[in-house]
């Protein structure tokens, strides 16, 4: 298990990190989300030890992250450093070789990988010569090839297509199967959606939300209902705990304050034609960290 204790972070006057805690148990996906500057890269660099806390305790099963257990976690930078003119075996080789791993074994995970990413005809290539997609995918490769007990993965999905997103997904996933304990940062709120069970929002440097993914959208207590039928929007609007009314082209949401508002709502809705539709639904966490984050800088 990954424990970070009341991490703070200065660089000079600037308070990077501020005041940070959580913990990330075996198998689990943890999502760390903030904004622009928030604090995700100076938090992934003090808990692999590129970084110093200015205070505060990071331990792994319990024991500080030194290079005595570094061979044992997996780190996606965020600004993609491969070795460009080498080619994609070679920078293989040598981080597998950074991290205590035999050639034999390099290489034999190395095929499995590049099968299962179908990039195999670009093992002898030099990395230069590949698609950012395909770049990414050896770094990715280059991060998991000494099959991480922690894996440190900053905004894994940028600069992907869908289907590689997907991709990267199922292999996070195994790991976690494995395991693995993950943690991962991401400014698309509907990949944390899909796979990530617990996560923290920064807000420079703060947490300003965190917890259980499933717990935190019960908590929120605003709710979307969706409609499809012909409504009297105008009625909707006026209507007490409505907070806004959104026409799409296919069905209408109402932004609700809470649950108790439902009945309102559904007064109105009763009154429309060709109802086919009724459904309240909770918000998407794309609406929670804009709230949140909106929150901590009217403060
Ligand atoms: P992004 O999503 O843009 O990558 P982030 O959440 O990863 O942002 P950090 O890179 O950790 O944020 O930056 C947090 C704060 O620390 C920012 O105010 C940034 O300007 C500052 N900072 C980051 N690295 C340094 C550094 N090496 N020296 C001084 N200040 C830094």
């Amino acid at each position: 298990m990954l424990k970070v204790e009341h991490i703070t972070k200065y660089y000079d006057q600037n308070k990077a990190v501020d005041d940070l805690s959580f913990e990330v148990e075996d198998g689990k996906i943890f999502g760390l989300l903030g904004v622009n500057g928030a604090g995700k890269t100076t938090t992934f660099r003090m808990i692999i030890g590129l970084l110093e806390p200015t205070s505060g305790k990071i331990t792994l099963d319990g024991k500080p992250i030194d290079y005595n257990v570094t061979d044992t976690i997996g780190f996606l930078t965020e600004e993609r450093s491969l070795l460009t003119k080498l080619t994609v075996k070679e920078q293989i080789i040598y981080y597998g070789t950074l991290k205590g791993m035999k050639e034999k074994e390099i290489l034999k995970r190395l095929d499995e990988w590049l099968k299962r990413f179908h990039i195999e005809e670009y093992k002898d290539r030099k990395i230069k010569e590949l698609s950012k997609g395909n770049q990414q995918k050896v770094q990715f490769i280059s991060a998991v090839i000494n099959n991480p007990k922690l894996l440190i993965l900053d905004e894994p999905f940028s600069g992907l297509d869908p289907i590689n997103v997907e991709m990267f997904m199922e292999a996070i996933k195994d790991f976690k199967k494995r395991g693995s304990s993950i943690i991962f940062s991401s400014h698309r709120m509907e990949h944390v959606e899909m796979f990530c069970e617990s996560l923290v929002i920064l807000v420079k440097g703060k947490s300003v939300l965190e917890g259980e993914l499933k717990q935190i959208k019960k908590d929120y207590r605003k709710k979307n209902i969706h409609i499809k039928g012909n409504v009297d929007i105008e009625a909707l609007k006026k209507t007490k705990g409505v907070l806004d009314v959104l026409e799409n082209a296919d069905e209408i949401i109402v932004k609700i304050e809470d649950d108790s508002y439902i009945d309102n709502v559904f007064g109105v809705v009763k009154k429309g034609k060709e109802i086919t539709q009724f459904s309240v639904e909770d918000p998407t966490l794309n609406e929670i960290f804009l709230s949140k984050v909106g929150e901590a800088y009217e403060k």
